[in-house]
């Protein structure tokens, strides 16, 4: 018998918060922790194994992104990488967006380095050319021609809220041109948009498992060969070495080999179709019920598939309140980033609206009644449906 999530009876359309494991995921731990359970550094057989399947998995996940395995290193999730590049990365100049996710803002800030926040647009784009004029205004031939400054080019894939997929590409030639350093937090693209490191001209990008169906906990960074010998040698956690010393303490062995099988999973043409077509389905059955409005990229082509981020103007409910009565009625939604929810205190937690809608000039009234839908090929119609006639009766 197959293996799987138990959903109980629920709708989940929360898979930008985090995923249910995937149930051949579930197989490949449950094998892992009874056969895979020795330390990789050890000299014996059943250590050497371990280490062999850490190092298949690394292979796999590098080859997906065109790195090479010498560049990925894996650690506790994506958090843990972000801020791994601002606490060892050399610049004194961050270039980021008002959208990034906490674990980029709040890191960013804490360097006490000078940061330029670029203007979003209404659908979340950055602007390239506002992109440009600041990252030549602070190089050799800008106006800080006298003391260029080292930068740091901080700039997400795709948008957890609102589905906004930035051009990294373009991006990474500015960057290139300019000699800044490139970082993307792809934890909402990887498996789900084609990557291509070198192709981007990306320097270094963080990854989570847990939002491709595979489990919480782990993560990894991509540091471009080029950059590693700047730094390696900086190493949040020491101890043990492992990680090639940059990522001490015993590996989380059977969640990497877990995280390359969900990877795999992910990238099936099949199921990136599926996630598309169920986000395209949903919005036109959504799309005819009355002042509904689509926060964030208005060409679903554009957009991170499975998302939608919809305020339904003629509700009574803030987006809090609308969570809630899903709940009620077995439907997992949510109002934003799951991370920022945390931190609202009892005071505003049901007056604050999103800051990424915020960040993109939407207006307050549309803003704060805003809820995320974010579906995953796990979900299928009849669930679509279902949601549809809640929310028909609800208007
Ligand atoms: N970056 C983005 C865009 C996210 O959506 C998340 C998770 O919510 C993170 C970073 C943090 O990832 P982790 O949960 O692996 O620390």
């Amino acid at each position: 018998m197959a293996l799987k999530q138990d959903f109980m009876n629920k709708i989940y359309f929360d898979n930008s918060a985090t995923t249910a494991l995937a149930a051949e995921v579930i197989e490949v731990l449950i094998d892992s922790f009874k056969t895979t359970f020795a330390n990789p550094s050890s000299v014996h057989g059943l250590g050497k194994s371990a280490k062999k399947k850490i190092e298949e998995a690394r292979t796999f996940i590098a080859n997906s992104i065109n790195a090479e395995p010498n560049e990925i290193f894996f650690l506790s999730g994506a958090t843990e990488a972000n801020n791994t590049v601002f606490k060892t990365c050399d610049y004194d100049l961050i270039i980021t967006s008002p959208s990034e996710h906490a674990s980029v803002i709040e890191p960013a800030k804490a360097s006490h380095q000078e940061i330029f926040w670029l203007n979003l647009d209404q659908e979340g784009y950055i602007s390239l050319d506002e992109l440009e004029n600041i990252l030549a205004q602070n190089t050799e031939n800008g106006v800080r021609e006298q003391c260029p400054k080292k930068i740091l080019v901080s700039i997400m894939h795709a948008n957890s809220e609102i589905g906004t997929v930035q051009d990294i590409k373009a991006i990474g030639n500015l960057c290139e041109k300019y000699k800044a350093i490139f970082h993307s937090d792809c934890v909402q693209s990887l498996g789900k948009l084609d990557i291509d490191v070198k192709d981007s001209k990306l320097d270094l990008i963080s990854a989570s498992a847990h939002k491709l169906h595979g489990p919480k906990g782990l993560g990894f960074i991509y540091i471009a060969q080029k950059l590693q010998e700047h730094i390696l040698n900086k190493a949040l956690i020491i101890g043990g070495g492992q990680e090639r010393g940059f990522r001490s303490g015993t590996e989380n062995v059977n969640s990497i080999i877990a995280f390359a099988k969900a990877l795999e999973i992910s990238l099936n043409p099949e199921k990136r179709n599926k996630v598309k077509e169920l986000q395209k389905k949903l919005w036109m059955k959504l799309k005819n019920l009355k002042s509904v409005i689509l926060n964030g990229p208005q060409n679903l082509e554009n957009r991170l598939g499975g998302n939608l981020n919809l305020s339904f103007m003629d509700l009574k409910f803030n987006s809090e309140q609308l969570v809630l009565q899903l709940d009620l009625r077995g439907v997992c939604v949510s109002s934003g980033s799951a991370c920022t929810s945390n931190k609202k205190n009892s005071e505003d937690s049901f007056i604050e609206s999103s800051y990424v809608l915020r960040a993109c000039h939407i207006d307050e009234n549309i803003a704060k009644r805003a809820i995320r839908i974010s579906l995953s090929w796990m979900n299928d119609e009849t669930e679509l449906e279902k949601l549809t006639e809640i929310i028909t009766k609800l208007v």
